[in-house]
C-alpha cells in the first residue's frame, strides 16, 4: 500500500503534469470505486487543474473549485499515459482499470487508476471541499508538517493505552503512516511494537519522534523525481525490516521476525527492538500447542 512518502512523490509528479491542464473527461470503469455522485464526475470536464496536494495517504486534485480525491488503498495504483484513446474503456471482469482521466490537448495525456486483485479498496470522491471525504476529515496531524514538533507528538501519546505500533498507523492520530513505515520507524527508534504508547519515557518519545521524521523524510527524498511506475520498487528497496521476514537486519545482522494477524503482519528485529526476545505470535503459539 502506498503510504505518505509514495503519495507525496505521486503528488509532486502529478502536480508537474496536471497543473494548468484542462480535464477533457473522467471515465469511471469500476463503478464500485466511485464513492460520491453529487457533483457527478462529468462535472470535472472542462475544468482547469489548479493544484495537486496530499492529505495523509489521500491525493487531492483540485480543478475549477471541485476536488477529485483518491485513496489508493492496498492494491490501487496510478499510471500516467500519453496518447489515450477518446473512446471510453470497456469494463471487464479482469480489467484492473478503475477510472481514467483524460486531458485536453494534442498529447491526449492523462492517467489511469488501476486496482489489482479482488480486495476492492480503491476509493474516488468528487467533492466541493476535500474535508467532505470522511477519511480526510478524520485525519490527525501530518508528521511532515513544519508545525508538527515534539510537544505535539508527546500530546498525541499522553494517556494512549494502545500499543505504539497501532497508534502510529492510526490515521486519526497521525496522517500518512501505515503498516510498512510504522515498522520502519519503530526499527529506527529501536523500540518494541508492543510497547504501550503511554508507557514511553520522555527520552523514548523524543527518540521515536526523531525516527518518525528521519524515516519519512529519507523515504520522500528517495522517491522524489521518480516516475509513478518506479515508486513501488523504490519503496521495497528502502525498507529495512518491513516485508523482510527471515532476512538479516541491515543494522545488526539478526534475523528479521514477523508477527501475523488476521489481515496483516508486522516485522521487527529482536536484537534492535525487543532485547533479543521474540514477540509472542498467537498464530504460532496456537500451532505449537
Ligand atoms: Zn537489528
Amino acid at each position: 500500500m502506498p503510504e505518505l512518502p509514495e503519495v507525496e512523490a505521486l503528488t509532486a509528479y502529478l502536480s508537474q503534469r496536471l497543473t494548468g491542464r484542462v480535464i477533457a473527461e473522467v471515465q469511471p470503469v469500476a463503478i464500485s470505486a466511485l464513492k460520491t455522485y453529487d457533483p457527478p464526475v462529468t462535472a470535472l470536464a472542462g475544468r482547469t487543474v489548479g493544484a495537486v496536494v496530499r492529505h495523509g495517504k489521500f491525493l487531492d486534485i483540485e480543478a475549477g473549485g471541485l476536488h477529485l480525491v483518491v485513496h489508493l488503498a492496498r492494491a490501487g495504483w496510478l499510471r500516467w499515459k500519453e496518447g489515450l484513446p477518446a473512446l471510453p474503456p470497456r469494463p471487464g471482469g479482469r480489467n484492473p482499470l478503475a477510472l481514467r482521466v483524460r486531458l485536453e490537448g494534442p498529447d491526449a495525456a492523462g492517467f489511469d487508476l488501476t486496482e489489482a486483485g479482488s480486495r476492492k479498496g480503491l476509493a474516488v470522491y468528487v467533492v466541493r471541499e476535500a474535508a467532505e471525504v470522511p477519511g480526510v476529515a478524520r485525519l490527525g496531524p501530518d508528521p511532515l508538517d513544519p508545525g508538527f514538533d515534539l510537544a505535539r507528538f508527546r500530546a498525541l501519546l499522553t494517556g494512549e493505552r494502545r500499543r505504539i505500533k497501532g497508534v502510529l498507523r492510526d490515521q486519526s492520530v497521525l496522517a500518512g503512516v501505515g503498516n510498512a513505515y510504522s515498522d520502519e520507524v519503530l526499527h529506527a527508534a529501536r523500540m518494541s511494537p508492543y510497547k504501550l504508547a503511554a508507557d514511553l519515557s520522555p527520552e523514548e518519545t523524543a527518540r521515536l519522534f526523531e525516527a518518525l521524521g528521519t524515516t519519512l523524510r529519507e523515504a520522500v527524498e528517495r522517491s522524489r523525481g521518480l516516475a509513478a511506475g518506479e515508486l513501488k520498487a523504490e519503496k521495497k528497496l528502502g525498507l529495512r525490516v518491513h516485508g523482510r521476514t527471515g532476512q538479516p537486519c541491515p543494522v545488526c545482522g539478526d534475523t528479521v521476525r514477523e508477527v501475523s494477524f488476521a489481515d496483516s503482519s508486522l516485522q521487527y528485529c529482536p536484537t534492535c527492538q525487543t532485547g533479543g526476545r521474540p514477540l509472542a505470535d498467537r498464530r504460532l503459539s496456537r500451532l505449537l500447542k
